[in-house]
């Protein structure tokens, strides 16, 4: 998975990699926060994921690149690809 830093004025409508659990481990010769629960997207600002999952407490990670997507809930990239703003919920 393609791991972009979350930068500055990173515009709103972009989608961040989520989750409710993180740890630290070395990738790239740096120490990074990395998911261990079910990985999600989600926008900045945002209190659910594309999914329709509450992200309250959970962490945002990284910049998600769509296209390296295997590891991601396939229901958040579904929603994604078909360009709907958010899960209507259930
Ligand atoms: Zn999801």
């Amino acid at each position: 998975m393609t791991r972009s830093r979350i930068r500055p004025g990173a515009r709103r409508r972009e989608w961040f990699v989520t989750a409710a659990h993180g740890m630290y481990a070395r990738a790239d010769n740096e120490t990074v926060r990395v998911p261990t629960a079910d990985v999600h997207l989600k926008r900045l600002g945002e209190s659910q994921t594309a999914c329709g999952e509450s992200t309250l407490g959970w962490q945002v990670f990284w910049l998600a690149d769509p296209a390296a997507c295997a590891e991601l809930c396939r229901r958040c990239v579904a929603v994604i690809r078909e360009g709907r703003p958010q899960a209507a919920k259930v």
